[in-house]
């Protein structure tokens, strides 16, 4: 998972990039990286951690730039080093031109090769400098329809953008699979991951760039649309509402907090429970903790803290103390627990290591039942579309009955949401719009041994 950020036609573009990328910091802290440019030149500055580390505050402000384009990195495919440190930049026949990418493709591997063998160079090892490669070798006369043309040979999800001396593209997967927020600024165009990005410089939210739309904006005129891709179905990402994205942002055109109050909502309703306290995990199960309580009247209690502060802590090898990573972050409040039948709220139950530190730890504070709610169904199949979801050998919920997970978890008690109950949440309840292959097995897209669906094969208009 990534985070990207495009301002076109703003004085600022670089300081309102670095802030949005900021903001987009929980969605990838690998590395981060801008491209500007003033309309002469590109210029590049990447890193490796986060974004208030890579840049200096002097680099930010004596940038000058009209247009940017920025990314965080979490990856999903290729190293770890600062070569995958995004947006890339190369030189081609169109001049400089600059790329950056949420998404996975998951059949490049062929394509570097064949690019590698006919004397192309790749920026990097990663999935999106093929496309790179693709858009320079390819024959359109123009960069827009040359990364179309890009674009047209992969198949995955991906939210791109490309940045040229001149222009700022935004293009979204036919099925869009990851989200992309248009936002008009004071001057010019914003366009973002997530719509907190640009909240905090008070960007006015426009629209999606929708599945399958290429967005041209420029200093001086319109935006302008195109649709070159055949449509299809689309399978936007149902674990942006559930886990990754902000609470603060509008994801896919929803309001992502009054969604997972919703799916706590519907939580209690399908798995109602006799109990004193809830307690939501922060901090990515709090919103649909606030749900639960509301609809089951049972008290909402700060059960458990957040320490933002720990960091990065030395493990001594030699000194084992269990569930160590869980408790740098989450701490117990006694007073809170003690002798208390206790509903712990989660967004998801991935592995199962987590949830099961955390039931240990409530029960050592004293609880004297552990009920444990998922506000996502469980997760049986991993992500190509560009979630970084383990393999499937790692899911718990893949090898284990509900049943089996409660007690090997060691709760009292263990519910999920259930699919119909999680599209339900989202305003989607047929499943027109969403990707519910981590819950299903079935892939909107072909992938190596999962099912692909039909309904889902892309259609010519
Ligand atoms: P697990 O069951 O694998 O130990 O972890 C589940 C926890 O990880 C949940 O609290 C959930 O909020 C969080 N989580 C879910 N998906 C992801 C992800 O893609 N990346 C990270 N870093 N955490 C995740
Ligand atoms: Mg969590």
């Amino acid at each position: 998972m990534c985070g990207v950020i495009g301002v076109m036609g703003h004085p600022r573009a670089v300081y309102l990039s670095y802030l949005g990328l900021r903001r987009l910091q929980p969605r990838g802290q690998e590395s981060a990286g801008i491209v500007a440019t003033d309309g002469e030149s590109l210029v590049q500055k990447r890193g490796m951690g986060h974004v208030k580390d890579v840049f200096t505050d002097a680099e930010i402000t004596n940038w000058p730039a009209h247009a940017a384009i920025g990314h965080n990195r979490y990856s999903t495919a290729g190293d770890s080093t600062i070569d995958e440190a995004q947006p890339f930049m190369q030189q081609t026949k169109f001049g400089k031109v600059a790329i950056c990418h949420n998404g996975h493709l998951p059949h490049t591997a062929e394509q570097a090769r064949q690019l590698l063998a006919s004397g192309h160079g790749l920026v990097s090892t990663s999935d999106t400098a093929v496309v790179l490669g693709l858009l320079s070798q390819s024959e359109k006369d123009n960069v827009v329809d040359a990364f179309i043309d890009a674009l047209s040979q992969v198949e995955g999800a991906y939210t791109m953008l490309l940045l040229t001396r001149d222009k700022l593209v935004a293009a979204r997967d036919p099925y869009g699979f990851r989200p992309l927020a248009l936002g008009k600024l004071d001057e010019g165009w914003v366009v973002a991951s997530e719509t907190a990005a640009f909240q905090l410089f008070e960007g006015k939210y426009e629209r999606e760039v929708l599945p399958g739309e290429v967005l041209i904006l420029t200093r001086d005129q319109a935006p302008q649309s195109l649709y070159p891709f055949p449509t299809t179905q689309p399978a936007e990402c149902l674990f942006e509402h559930v886990y990754f994205a902000r609470p603060d942002s509008k994801v896919f055109g929803s309001p992502v907090s009054s969604e997972r109050l919703r799916m706590g909502r519907r939580l209690a309703q399908e798995h109602p429970v006799s109990a004193d306290v809830v307690v939501g995990i922060p901090d990515s199960g709090m919103g649909a903790a606030f749900g639960f309580h509301e609809e089951s009247k049972i008290p909402l209690r700060l059960g458990l803290t957040r320490d933002h502060h720990m960091g990065r802590t030395f493990i001594d090898p030699n000194y084992e103390i269990r569930g160590l990573k869980v408790k740098y972050k989450l701490s117990p409040v006694p007073d809170l627990l003690d002798g208390q039948r206790v509903v712990l709220v989660d967004d998801s139950i991935v592995r199962g290591n987590t949830i099961m530190e955390i039931i240990e730890m409530v029960r050592k504070a004293g609880a004297r039942e552990v009920h444990v709610r998922s506000s996502s169904p469980p997760v049986i199949s991993p992500c190509y579309q560009g979630i970084d979801t383990k393999s499937k050998d790692e899911l718990i919920a893949a090898h284990l009955t509900i049943e089996e997970i409660g007690r090997e978890i060691g709760a009292d008690s263990l519910g999920y949401l259930s699919r119909e109950g999680l599209l339900w949440a989202v305003g989607d309840p047929e499943g027109k719009r969403h990707c519910t292959s981590c819950f299903t097995g079935v892939y909107p897209i072909r992938v190596e041994g999962g099912t692909s669906k039909n309904q889902h094969e892309m259609v010519s208009t």
